[in-house]
């Protein structure tokens, strides 16, 4: 009986430790630190929630979980921990991503089919090296795979993310993706959302060719079991989405087909015309105000990925150079291609336009109270790829749509863990919540271009080598 009881004593004092898994001789390769209790000190802290970074700042953390913060003068420091003198370098929350994929756009060589690649291999690794910490998959094309790259990275098989599965896409009557089902009725969907939920999907994600009901249907279904839903819409407007009780739109206002001139309900829009719309839109007219509060009223959250839209503007820097290095020589090819075509348009395209416009619309949605995320979307152009992507992502919210370094990087931490009801255990440096943070050779609450300057990575308090990660997969993204 004695016995019995000690155990369960010992059972209620050992924590979740994470850095107790048995990780992989490869997995291993990548991992720094793996300390019961670690202490950071002399770190600038930026905390994720938006206040004014601070020097001088100690973090403590212990089995996976953050112990204590607050100034290096009042640190108390646990016998045998493990110390790094940050030496003024920067200290971060992990990345929250909402719009992450395991697949890339790859070549098609039959316009019936447009074709997308999954990368089991090397997205997760370019996840957690550029410091995303958690992912939402938000739409999958290979779902028995993402489970399982899920369940290899939790068990320590594969370095890579905390991952929140999205299922299959929820898409209507018929898809130009071979991987996507046909729901031909709302029912048809319902059963999908619960079939999928049983297989042990967490968030769903409807696409461009669901209608009113259709949509309704699997909103239901998802909200019943208690799950989110977040869509990528056409055929249904933001102001019809969000009066069903959507959770979250994908891509700021991108895919708003809400202004298009001639739309009528559950129809697509006229090609052309909701980019057309966007172009033009007086944004500071009283009607876009009214679409934005609506939202605002609805607890709709938006999750911006400009990065995979500047993509496809006239406008775009030149290809990041680590990023074409990171590709395989047919990935990269394809990707050239396809760039040198966009950029030969005569700008400003309409396209640009509607970049630039909904890109004031994503700070005019956080200003006035809305919940904005962002995601990468590691798909459009080719060019777009997981880990530089994030990077890109957050940066053009400062570049293009005008929030200050420090904005984005909350809504980079903690407006993601909100949105995933997760903000008790992460999205921020507090007390209490896992310890997912990023070790940074620079400032980037000043120069949010320094968040490429990750050197470590922790993700439930074991830290990553940044750089290896990259290197792992250099010349292989596209090919694994
Ligand atoms: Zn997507």
């Amino acid at each position: 009986m004695k016995k019995i009881v000690l155990l369960f004593i010992a059972y209620l004092f050992a924590a979740p430790a994470f850095s107790q898994i048995k990780f992989s001789d490869e997995t291993k390769k990548y991992i720094e630190y793996n300390d019961p209790v670690t202490v950071f000190k002399n770190g600038l802290l930026i905390d994720g929630k938006g206040n004014a970074a601070k020097p001088h700042q100690t973090v403590i953390i212990s089995n996976g979980k953050i112990e204590w913060v607050g100034d290096d003068a009042k640190a108390a420091i646990p016998n045998g921990a493990k110390l790094i003198d940050l030496n003024g370098k920067a200290i971060m929350p992990g990345l929250v991503m909402l719009h992450e994929h395991m697949y890339i756009s790859a070549p098609s060589i039959e316009a019936r089919y447009l074709h997308l690649k999954q990368l089991p291999f090397s997205f997760p690794r370019l996840y957690l090296a550029a410091g995303a910490t958690t992912i939402r998959t938000c739409g999958s094309i290979e779902p028995y795979s993402d489970l399982r790259i899920k369940k290899d990275i939790d068990l320590g098989v594969f370095p890579g993310p905390n991952m929140e599965l999205t299922a299959p896409y929820i898409e209507g009557k018929s898809t130009r993706f071979p991987q996507m089902n046909e729901n031909k009725t709302p029912a048809d969907a319902a059963a999908f959302v619960n079939y999928w939920a049983d297989q042990g999907f967490t968030s769903f994600k409807s696409y461009m060719g669901v209608d009113k009901p259709t949509l309704k249907a699997a909103i239901d279904a998802a909200h019943k079991r208690k799950l989110k839903i977040t869509g990528h819409l056409d055929i249904v407007t933001y102001k019809e989405a969000a009066s069903l009780g959507m959770d979250n739109l994908e891509h700021g206002f991108m895919a708003s087909t809400d202004f298009a001139a001639g739309k009528k309900e559950n129809e697509p829009p006229a090609p052309g015309s909701s980019y057309k719309a966007l172009s033009n839109l007086d944004i500071q007219h009283d009607s876009v105000k009214q679409f934005i509060q609506f939202l605002i009223d609805k607890k709709t959250s938006i999750t911006s990925s400009l990065s995979v839209f500047e993509g496809n503007t006239t406008t775009q820097p030149q290809p990041n150079q680590e990023a074409l290095n990171a590709m395989s020589p047919d990935t990269r090819d394809f990707y050239l291609q396809r760039l040198s075509a966009i950029k030969s348009a005569k700008g400003p395209t309409v396209y640009d336009k509607a970049f630039a416009t909904t890109s004031k619309m994503e700070k005019m949605f956080y200003d006035m109270g809305g919940l904005l995320t962002v995601g990468t979307d590691p798909t459009g152009n080719g060019g777009t790829l997981a880990g530089y992507g994030n990077w890109r992502a957050i940066e053009l919210l400062v570049e293009a749509a005008g929030f200050t370094p420090l904005e984005a990087i909350k809504i980079a931490t903690l407006n993601g863990s909100i949105a995933l009801g997760f903000d008790k255990t992460i999205g921020t440096i507090e007390p209490g919540k896992s310890a997912d943070l990023l070790i940074i050779d620079g400032d980037p609450s000043k120069n949010i271009s320094d968040i490429r300057k990750v050197l470590y990575v922790f993700k439930n308090g074991v830290g990553y080598n940044s750089k290896k990660l990259f290197e792992s997969v250099k010349g292989k993204v596209g090919f694994n």
